[in-house]
């Protein structure tokens, strides 16, 4: 991971980050005097100056304003690879972005730095859509990727930076768990060319008890991706030891995966790694990354990768017709 100073060169990036009172969307002012935000399914209703779950859309007055717009927690070129996809500009760099807050509450997340983030702390760079779009340029990246957090909370700002890089020929990504409500997601998935959807677990029992989520809205949305976008996409799993890797689990989700978005749509399974309120799971042994690739693969599915770990063959792509190597990889 290259970190990158947006003061390099002659053109700096912006003056000191400040939180933004910028004027939110997908909400309304219901009849007991609340404000709902349905910018994702947990509907939050605020009071005045309360802020929603995500923690970044407060309530100000009778409006709602994103906090985070044109705010970042900073920046990095990283390999497309690593966000991860194989199937999208393969072996290009991305520039990697995210700001703070989550919509989710997950109890392995590998980034809760910066997505548990009450404060703007973490924000220590300021930046307009113009400036990513054109830094992305600069850099040599084909494409900007809003990640570390999810996009879904800061759509206004992503759905801004997604439209000035389109403008300027580079691709955006979205990084998401996909918790995004029906009437954002259309707006939301218009403005990207590709992503990456956590898909945590199969069962709802796992999105309440790990996530504080619910499990249906993503396969929604993965189904939505599927039959009415045009958006690249490939799904990720993090497999964690006890909680989602059961061979009848991964049997299931294959099922459910092969009848709704086909063959084609590649599927990654990544090691866990202890982290933030789940400090009491072992890493993923590879051998269970590799037994779920291949129970996938039983189910006709083309495109399974290990990742996270070293492993040439998970991480290859192979022609699904006659087996020959097309792009070797090990770990990005
Ligand atoms: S985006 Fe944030 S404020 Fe809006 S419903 Fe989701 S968690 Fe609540």
């Amino acid at each position: 991971m290259n970190r990158v100073s947006w003061r390099r060169g002659t053109e700096r990036m912006a003056d000191e980050a400040r939180p933004s009172d910028h004027p939110a969307r997908w909400w309304s002012l219901l009849a007991d005097g609340r404000l709902e935000c349905r910018l994702c399914p947990r509907n939050c209703k605020l009071q005045d100056g309360q802020r929603g779950f995500c923690f970044v859309r407060q309530r100000t007055g009778d409006a709602l304003v994103l906090t985070t717009y044109g705010r970042s927690s900073g920046f990095c070129v990283d390999p497309i690879e690593k966000k991860p996809l194989n199937h999208f500009l393969p072996g290009t760099s991305v520039l990697s972005f995210g700001t703070a807050g989550c919509n989710l509450g997950c109890r392995f997340c590998q980034n809760w730095d910066i997505s548990k983030a009450r404060e703007f702390d973490r924000l220590g760079e300021a930046a307009g859509p113009d400036q990513i779009a054109a830094a992305a340029r600069r850099l040599g990246c084909r494409s900007v990727a809003f990640t570390y957090n999810d996009p879904v909370i800061f759509a206004e700002y992503a759905i801004d930076v997604a439209q000035a890089c389109r403008d300027r020929g580079v691709r955006t990504v979205a990084v998401t768990a996909g918790y995004i409500g029906v009437e954002a997601r259309a707006e939301f998935f218009r403005a990207m060319d590709a992503a990456n959807v956590d898909l945590k677990g199969f069962t709802e029992g796992f999105y309440h008890r790990l996530c504080f989520a619910e499990l249906q809205p993503v396969l929604d949305t993965l189904v939505y991706l599927k039959r009415e976008t045009d958006v690249w996409f490939e799904v990720t799993t993090l497999l964690i030891p006890g909680e989602n890797d059961s061979p009848e689990e991964i049997d299931r989700a294959s099922d459910w995966y092969a009848a709704n978005l086909g063959p084609d749509v590649p599927w990654h399974f990544t090691a866990f790694h202890p982290d933030f309120k789940m400090l009491d799971k072992p890493p993923t042994p590879p051998a269970t990354l590799t037994r779920a690739r291949a129970i996938a693969r039983s189910k006709g599915l083309r495109y399974v990768y290990c990742g996270n770990v070293h492993d040439r063959e998970g991480g290859s792509t192979t022609c699904p017709s006659c087996g020959a190597v097309l792009i070797e990889r090990d770990w990005y």
